[in-house]
């Protein structure tokens, strides 16, 4: 009776190591599926813009497809154990009979003890039954484990350095890029030894075409990625050596798209921290020229945001993004242009707003509109990650000879946009 409950219970095992991965695979198709119906539905105004929904329903079908695939496999699979407990349980069954009129014809055994072992192994069927009912529960949390496990198991690209960290300097911060290389995809380089520096206070400038690298140059000052080459230093203190949480402290960055909160406009540009006092706020608008904005908004800072609330239109969400790099009060500003083009009067509050925000602080702006560029003190411009000219901005527009001349020539704006 033992070495039939061994066996049985091996088997099982054997059983379940085959459908674990099963069950893995189905949840991992699951999250894919769920993930691209939600992106898809938070992005159905631009995909009905585009006329991209066939484009869109064939790919759920495709996921579809695949989820229901996996789905089915498995449950084949634990369907498989579930028959095979059963012919186990009838072998045993078969094989205690044996025995049992194979010891009473010997006389090793009367008629009672020779039933008793097929009723022992009647008895054994229930247990067996929970426990393969058990075991396949079993199957579907340890695959959901393992899944939990994958997504614990992530490390932050970017990490603090063991040991002592350097904190990175009050005011306005130096930056040097020296020799940076970076891809996000192995032999698919997208910055070439790019150097510079810029002194504290100054305002750097990039320019390039769509692609040339500019946002990814920047995303490596904010530090969401290091560079597989060089180094990038903050105030003299490489990257690397300080803390991550330092570098989100001072530095304030402002992308292409900014991403705005269910809350009200007050909760947005404070980020949901309530120790951010209104007389605070006000000052930062203020600062930023925006307080004839937010007095124009139906209930000033109170006016909800989005989810049927108020919504604001790309120049004002800027707007209010910048309104958020200043409360943070960063020693440099990374300030990623949208290339969109605004109308002339949005466009003069944003620069008011650019002016204040970057008084007193090191910037960089990757710029598309000729008054962004006016800003700068250095211009560098971009063509495919490498660096194809560096220098004082007023110099390079009096050398006819420099590429940024010959960009304003032709209408920095139409080349850039
Ligand atoms: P734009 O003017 O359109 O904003 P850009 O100069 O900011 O362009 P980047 O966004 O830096 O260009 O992109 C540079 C290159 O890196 C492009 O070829 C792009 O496809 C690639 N790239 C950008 N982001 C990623 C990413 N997260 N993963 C992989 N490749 C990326
Ligand atoms: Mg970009």
């Amino acid at each position: 009776l033992v070495a039939y409950t061994a066996v049985t219970l091996w088997v099982l095992g054997r059983i379940q190591r085959l459908a674990v991965p099963r069950w893995a695979a189905e949840r991992q198709a699951g999250s894919e599926l769920y993930g691209f119906i939600e992106e898809r539905i938070s992005g159905a105004e631009e995909i009905r813009a585009a006329g991209a929904e066939a484009h869109t329903l064939r790919r759920l079908y495709a996921l579809m497809r695949v989820f229901t695939t996996r789905a089915r496999t498995a449950a084949v699979v634990s369907g498989l154990a579930y028959q095979l407990t059963h012919l186990v349980y009838a072998v045993g069954y078969a094989g205690g009979l044996v025995v049992g009129i194979y010891l009473f014809q010997q006389g090793a055994a009367s008629l009672g003890s020779a039933y008793l072992i097929t009723y022992y192994i009647t008895m054994l069927a229930d247990p067996l039954q929970s426990i393969r009912e058990q075991a396949e529960d079993f199957q579907k949390a340890a695959a959901a484990l393992q899944r939990i496990d994958d997504l614990l198991g992530w490390q932050p690209q970017v990490a603090d350095p063991p040991g002592l960290v350097q904190p990175l300097p009050g005011g306005a911060l130096e930056v040097a890029c020296e020799q940076v290389s970076f891809h996000y995809e192995e032999d698919q380089p997208v910055l070439h030894a790019v150097s510079f520096t810029i002194r504290p206070g100054r305002v750097l400038g990039i320019l390039g075409r769509t692609g040339s690298g500019k946002s990814t140059l920047t995303r490596l000052l904010f530090r969401l990625y290091d560079p597989q080459r060089g180094s990038v230093r903050l105030g003299g203190v490489d990257l690397r050596e300080t803390s991550v949480a330092d570098v989100r402290r001072r530095v304030s960055m402002v992308t292409q798209d900014v991403q705005l909160f269910q809350g009200s406009v007050r909760e947005n540009l404070a980020f949901f921290n309530p120790e951010i006092s209104s007389t605070r706020l006000q000052e930062a608008l203020h600062a930023l020229h925006l307080d004839g904005w937010v007095d124009a908004l139906p209930r000033g800072l109170d006016t909800p945001l989005e989810s049927g609330g108020h919504r604001l239109s790309a120049g004002e969400a800027q707007l209010l993004a910048l309104g958020r790099a200043f409360l943070k009060d960063p020693g440099l500003l990374i300030l990623d242009e949208a290339s969109a083009r605004l109308d002339p009067f949005s466009e003069a509050r944003l620069e008011e707003a650019i002016d204040g925000l970057l008084a007193g602080r090191t910037g960089v702006v990757v710029a598309h509109r000729l008054k962004t560029v006016a800003r700068a003190d250095d211009i560098l411009i971009l063509e495919a990650g490498r660096v194809v000219e560096y220098g004082p901005r007023a110099a390079l527009a009096a050398d006819p000879d420099s590429r940024f001349y010959r960009l304003l020539q032709s209408g920095l704006e139409e080349v850039l946009a």
